[in-house]
């Protein structure tokens, strides 16, 4: 039996693309007992009953599953900062990297629009860059417009099953359209062929770029820590995990603790302010939080 990605779900039918096909598809009913909703990104196993329409019969194991957007199978992320227009910011980059770091998927930075920096203000940006590089994050500098790191983008997505993260206005549709030129037109080609219309409610959708899909959605819908146990919360700083073991106390949450490794690294410079300034703020979120029963 044919096997294929679901890239969209809808109304109670599931899209699965094969090769360049999308054939509509229903869950068996035995999924329902078993409690197995398919999601966009699940590899199945799927019975054609013609051209067009089918059964999916088997969803594969999943190697990880996302609850907001739903969607399985999620290679990496990519977060998508505009470095003017709007403005950087470091705090929001920080809880980006948080939800993606604690949700255990691989965070790829892309600035993009830095045909708009001057000098002065690209030497700025790259104290930032530099920062968080050390740290291990891949970071990508982009301009849809002159082109510039375009081409560095597209093996990163090759053959993975991406979602795009980043606020609106910051470039994802530029950056997209300037990955693949055809896509706009390759897109709404799908779509007509999927049957969206204007009035349809928001869902998750793949879109098949250049041998990789990205999800076409805003990404991390919510950025509250709502998931994050307090004590987890410095895992996801990977400059801090590495040195939490070094801390005097188990448990330490860097704060005011005696003996601990984050702060004399932060005094050593070795940990940007900024950054541990963050995890204090996310920090003070968390235990800020309402229990929920
Ligand atoms: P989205 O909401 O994230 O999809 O952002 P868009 O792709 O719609 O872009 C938002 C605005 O930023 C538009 O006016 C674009 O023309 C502009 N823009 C996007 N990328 C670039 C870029 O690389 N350079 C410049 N100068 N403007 C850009
Ligand atoms: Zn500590």
């Amino acid at each position: 039996m044919p096997e294929g990605k679901i890239v969209k779900a809808l109304s109670g039918f599931y899209y699965v693309l094969n090769k360049n096909q999308v054939i509509q598809c229903r869950g068996r009913g035995v999924f329902r007992k078993n409690k197995i909703t398919p999601l966009v990104g699940d590899s199945v196993v799927y019975q054609a009953d013609n051209e067009r329409e089918g059964y999916i019969m088997e969803v594969k194991n999943r190697k990880n599953e996302l609850i907001r957007p739903p969607i399985a199978n999620v290679d990496q992320a990519i977060l998508i900062f505009s470095a003017k227009e709007p403005e950087f910011s470091s705090v929001l980059l920080d809880r980006f990297l948080v939800i993606i770091e604690s949700n255990d998927i691989m965070p790829i930075i892309c600035l993009t629009k830095m045909d708009l920096l001057s000098e002065d203000e690209k030497s700025d940006l790259m104290k930032y860059v530099n920062d968080y590089q050390k740290i291990g994050y891949q970071i990508l500098l982009s301009s849809s417009k002159t082109q510039e790191g375009i081409n560095d983008l597209l093996p990163l997505l090759k053959g993975k099953i991406s979602v795009l993260s980043g606020q609106s206005g910051v470039g994802k549709s530029s950056l997209l359209n300037a990955i693949n030129p055809e896509l706009s037109l390759k897109t709404s080609h799908i779509s007509s062929h999927l049957g969206r219309g204007k009035h349809t409610t928001r869902h998750v959708e793949l879109i098949d770029i250049k041998d990789g899909l990205v999800a076409d959605t805003p990404g991390f819908s919510s950025l509250d820590f709502d998931e994050l146990e307090a004590e987890f919360l410095s895992n996801c700083f990977p400059e801090m995990s590495l040195r939490s073991k070094e801390c005097k106390f188990r448990g330490c949450l860097h704060l005011n603790e005696p003996k601990c490794a984050i702060k004399s690294a932060v005094e050593n410079k070795e940990i940007p302010d900024y950054r541990y300034m963050h995890y204090v703020q996310f920090l003070q979120e968390i235990k800020d939080r309402k229990p929920r029963y």
